[in-house]
Formats: structure tokens, C-alpha cells, sequence
């Protein structure tokens, strides 16, 4: 495979009161604005969004999303948004609400604009929307044809979501030049389908040095909900950059485990990002990282309140039990666990979660 290929976003737009370019930007795309928003996120920004939308739509019409992304979810919403005469389609929220959002759009066609509420993930420039069962179980990934039209962060809301959010973000920005730097030399894919450009690289790796830089400052920043420079070049890394490094640049094994996660319910009240952070630091392990370079590493995400062991994720089980299914289903199940350089089985991946939860 020698073709590399590279996909984005039309448009990004980022900063205090970007709300304010929403209505030019779906003007671009219809004039009857549907919105996947749940009642909480819909109640807080209904009259900021008819506000900024009024002059630019003929009509703007809020769905009651119900807070998972299920087939059932994205056919419901697909259903409102058809009565409501949509033409365009806004996701307001989570990364659930925008997973939704995508849904709707791939079964209606049309516009589609993303106005994240937190910086938790990287879901909002990408064409992927994750599909699970009504338990909370990942069940299917489906893909837009086209990167979404428009995604516009207005910073002045992201700081005013819990400082959790903004954290996992991080958790789920840092590990992408390492996934990315994997994919690459193991002659891996990314979410074309295709070998990562240079270019993959060197965002990912961007992603990582800005969060290094700005990391801790930016989540001081943010616990006071302030907005400053910190902020916005953390936001870009955590929202724009994380989500080009992973769909452009391709993952490994940090984000594999997170299907490992998924097959552990305690685990399930951990963040995306929470969960892609302790994997980053077991692929590190499995990488081979020198110890001051690990040990620099645990003392970083411990100022930022990432986790380093399952007990910080919620969990109080059986961890050995809890290791063993993690890595078998992970070796099962995960599409990306040879993209990693290192030939990986179910008892070399146990021993390195092992090692991640003992510390060393
Ligand atoms: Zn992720």
C-alpha cells in the first residue's frame, strides 16, 4: 500500500464567542437547522444558538437527544430532523451528541456543523461516529462519507464544563504521535484507509509538544474557568489536532485497549480519554521506554489528575482477573493491536499492564 491519504474538516473555528460564526457557517449549508442536543446542553445554549442563527435560518428545531449513541438514538433523531424539514444538521455537545449528529447525517445526507460543549475527545473534526448497544457496549463504527462542513469551538463554553472533561481531552490528545509514530513504521493504516502522510506526523507530534508546554497551565486555567493562551493552544491540541493525528495519522495500542476497557463494567464510568491515557502509558511500557522516561511521564499526568492505575478509573475488583480480560479481549478484538512493532499476545500484554499497575 503506497497511497497516503489525508482528510479534514472544511472549516475549524476556535475562540472566545465563535458561537457567533455559527450562523454564516450553516448558512452556507441549508436554511432549516436541526440540532442533536441533549435537554441539559439544549436548556444552557437554546437562546444563545436561536440568537446567533436567527438572521441566517428560516427555522432551527432542537432534538430531546437522549444521551447514548445507539442505532435506535441515530434513527429517532434521523426521524425529527426528517419532520423537521432539515438541511443541515448541528451536533451540540458531548462526544455522543456529535457521534448522533453524524449518524443523522449519514442516513439524511445534507450539512453538518459540530459545536463541541467540552474538549474531552477527539470525535468532533472526524467522520467517525461510534455506535453502542443500549448497555454501553461499542457495537459498530460508522463512517461519513465526507469530514464534517464545519467545527466551531467557542472557548468562552469550553471552560465552563468540569475541569474532568478538559483533562481527558488530554488523555486522548498525548497519545497520538505515539499511536501515529506506530502506524507508520509498522506500515499500518489510517481511517482512509491509507498510509499516514508525513503531515499526520507531524501534527500528532505538535499535539504532544503544545500539551507538554501548556498542559498544566491550561487546566489551572480552566479550573477557574478562564479562558488565555494556555487554553486555546491546549484546545487546539485536545480538539483539532488530536482528532487530524488520530483519523489521518492512525492508532495502536493505546486506543486498542480501550476495547479491553470496554469488557470490564466498573471501567465503564471512565472518560474515552481517561482510558486512552492509562493505555498510552502501557504501550509505552511494551515499547520499551527507559524508566526515567515512564517515570517523567506518571509524574506529568499526576499534575494533571490522569490516571495511572485502574483504581483511579473507578475500579475495586479483581485486578488480575481484571488484567487477564483486558488483554485477551484487546488481542481479540481490537483492530489496530498489530500496528505496533512489537509481536504482542495475550501474556506479553498482561505482563505490561502488570508492570503499568505496579508502577514501574
Ligand atoms: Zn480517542
Amino acid at each position: 500500500m503506497t497511497i497516503r491519504a489525508f482528510g479534514a474538516p472544511h472549516r475549524y473555528i476556535q475562540g472566545p464567542g465563535a458561537l457567533g460564526q455559527l450562523g454564516p457557517m450553516l448558512a452556507i449549508h441549508g436554511r432549516r437547522a436541526f440540532v442533536v442536543a441533549d435537554r441539559i446542553v439544549a436548556g444552557l445554549l437554546k437562546d444563545r444558538l436561536t440568537a446567533a442563527t436567527s438572521e441566517h435560518l428560516d427555522s432551527i428545531a432542537f432534538g430531546d437527544f437522549g444521551g447514548e449513541c445507539t442505532a435506535a438514538e441515530i434513527d429517532r433523531m434521523t426521524a425529527a430532523a426528517a419532520a423537521a424539514g432539515a438541511d443541515v444538521i448541528i451536533g451540540l455537545g458531548g462526544g455522543k451528541a456529535i457521534d448522533t449528529a453524524k449518524g443523522v447525517r449519514i442516513a439524511r445526507g445534507g450539512g453538518l456543523v459540530i459545536v463541541p460543549t467540552i474538549a474531552s475527545n477527539d470525535s468532533p473534526t472526524s467522520r467517525l461516529a461510534i455506535v453502542y448497544t443500549a448497555d454501553h457496549v461499542l457495537s459498530e463504527v460508522r463512517l461519513m462519507a465526507t469530514n464534517p462542513d464545519a467545527v466551531i469551538v467557542d472557548t468562552d463554553i469550553i471552560v465552563q464544563a468540569p475541569v474532568r472533561f478538559f483533562v481527558a481531552g488530554i488523555g486522548d490528545a498525548l497519545s497520538k504521535k505515539f499511536e501515529a509514530e506506530q502506524c507508520y513504521r509498522t506500515g499500518g493504516l489510517n481511517f482512509y484507509k491509507a498510509r499516514p502522510p508525513e503531515l499526520a506526523l507531524a501534527i500528532a507530534d505538535r499535539c504532544y509538544a503544545i500539551i507538554r508546554e501548556h498542559g498544566e497551565a491550561a487546566t489551572s486555567d480552566v479550573r477557574a474557568k478562564a479562558t488565555s493562551d494556555a487554553v486555546e493552544s491546549v484546545v487546539e491540541a485536545t480538539i483539532l489536532m488530536s482528532g487530524l493525528g488520530f483519523e489521518s495519522g492512525g492508532l495502536s495500542l493505546a486506543h486498542s485497549l480501550t476495547r479491553g476497557f470496554s469488557a470490564i463494567p466498573e471501567l465503564s464510568a471512565a472518560l474515552h480519554g481517561e482510558q486512552v491515557a492509562y493505555g498510552l502509558l502501557v504501550q509505552l511500557v511494551v515499547e520499551g521506554r527507559p524508566a526515567a522516561f515512564l517515570s517523567d511521564f506518571r509524574s506529568f499526568y499526576q499534575r494533571l489528575g490522569l490516571p495511572l492505575k485502574l483504581a483511579d478509573m473507578g475500579f475495586s475488583g479483581d485486578v488480575a482477573a481484571a488484567l487477564q480480560t483486558i488483554a485477551a479481549r484487546t488481542i481479540a478484538e481490537a483492530p489496530y493491536i498489530r500496528q505496533i512493532e512489537v509481536e504482542l499476545d495475550g501474556m506479553k500484554l498482561k505482563a505490561a499492564l502488570e508492570r503499568v499497575e505496579a508502577g514501574i
